[in-house]
């Protein structure tokens, strides 16, 4: 048996409601009870945290690995190494691979690469259509039996309403939630950035706010329509937070994520035509941004993501409208969110913040994860919310280089994280 006690944290579990100084026991891969530490004679590794935060290990429900089929922008280690070092034991893997995960077999690949390289816990999710075409439902039963812990087509979207709703109905059938990148084809038609002021005067073509309004709605009706759980990516518009907010109030099973770029930019950042200002959703107006702070303020939003999308530099250094869209964000997130939400805006306390990023992001995919009981797994994560540091993209442990933070000045990170009672990174 191998134990560690980490010494003098300030402890915050928030699925057990509690913040306190205190001390935890790892025993082996596990969170221990201090007796079974005395009672046992091998080594003990004691660390002093003073200080520090001393957090379940964080989840992030929204990350893009690019294994199989890109690993030019990212595979499963490298992108498992920069979740580590922003301070995440488990990351859930988005399925518009190559061959695209909508099969048993590219799960069990997916399972397999995770396992043999991945240094956190990877956890794939499952297209809810063929090749995420929205035409023809992928075999959400064997998807489920194959271990995915979500379905979604995110980066794409069902269009066809009877297609979704057979999809939602059959995740209910077997017990995964359905994620959503929502996004109306018509509506969003070739637009790039947020429409508005800025794609007016810019020229660019608009992506209105309407083309994801539209799809929440419609999730909201067929959450209510087939009484399952769905759950909103990358949440960007006022009123979307709005639908949320009130089909939540009446009892619906619908919710939202956000991600760190919707709230520490607005569609201004554009202006210089850098793509590493282009993602989808785009970045939206800053009355979108305070609306965003407000749904996460009282609770509408409730988890936190990156939608880490890493992409090669040739692939990036192109025209605007022809750049792929997306930004990584694994080694930023906490960083930015810290220094937003709980620095700058003051919109949320440390406590709610890990909670998002931990219980309910636990809750969310019915996964057994997010807290330091005794007996659950030892996933931890130690953070410094004080801490002020540079962001240094060339520095980061991903293979992509796609970030618009680089220079930025954050208060607040992750300094050590451990999986499995490993300590896995440490800053
Ligand atoms: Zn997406």
């Amino acid at each position: 048996m191998t134990a560690t006690i980490i010494r003098n944290g300030r402890v915050i579990d928030p699925a057990n409601k509690r913040d306190e100084i205190a001390d935890l026991y790892i025993a082996d891969e596990k969170i221990a009870e201090k007796s079974e530490i005395r009672d046992q004679k091998s080594e003990i590794e004691e660390i002093d945290v003073r200080n520090l935060i001393v957090a379940p290990g964080l989840i992030d429900v929204h990350v893009h690995l690019r294994e199989p089929g890109f690993s030019h922008k990212e595979t499963i280690e490298s992108g498992a190494r920069a979740a580590a070092a922003g301070g995440f034991t488990t990351v859930v893997c988005m399925p518009n691979t190559s061959p695209a995960a909508d099969n048993p077999s590219t799960i069990a690949w997916i399972k397999d690469r995770a396992a043999a390289v991945a240094c956190v816990n990877v956890l794939p999710t499952g297209a809810i259509s063929k090749n995420l075409a929205g035409e023809e439902l992928a075999s959400i039963g064997s998807l489920a039996q194959a271990g995915v812990v979500a379905i979604t087509d995110d980066g794409h979207c069902v269009q066809n309403h009877e297609v979704m709703r057979r999809a939602v109905e059959y995740a209910r059938m077997v017990g995964v939630p359905v994620l959503d990148h929502c996004q109306d084809y018509d509506l969003v038609g070739n637009g790039v950035v947020h429409e508005g002021y800025w794609s007016t005067l810019l020229g660019l073509p608009g992506w209105p706010a309407m083309g994801e309004e539209a799809m929440v709605m419609r999730n909201v009706l067929l959450a209510e329509l087939c009484d399952h759980h769905i759950h909103c990516q990358h949440v960007t518009t006022a009123g979307s937070v709005r639908l949320i907010r009130e089909a939540r109030a009446r009892g619906v099973k619908i919710s939202g994520e956000v991600c760190p770029h919707h709230i520490a930019l607005t569609d201004e950042a554009i202006q210089n035509f850098d793509t590493n200002y282009k993602m989808n959703p785009p970045l939206r107006s800053q009355t979108d941004v305070d609306a965003l702070l407000e749904g996460i303020a009282d609770g509408t939003l409730s988890v936190l993501c990156s939608d880490h999308a890493p992409h090669a530099d040739f692939e990036k250094e192109v025209e605007f409208d022809a750049a792929p869209f997306g930004i990584i964000g694994l080694e930023t997130e906490l960083g930015l969110f810290l220094d937003l939400l709980v620095h700058k805006h003051r919109k949320i306390d440390i406590g709610r913040l890990i909670e998002m990023y931990t219980i309910e992001s636990a809750r969310l995919l019915g996964i057994d994860a997010g807290t330091l009981s005794a007996g659950a797994k030892a996933d931890v994560t130690l953070i410094d919310p004080e801490l002020e540091w540079t962001v240094r993209v060339d520095q980061f442990q991903s293979t992509s280089r796609n970030s618009p933070f680089d220079g930025w000045k954050l208060k607040g990170r992750a300094v050590r994280t451990i999986v499995g009672g490993k300590t896995v990174w440490k800053l």
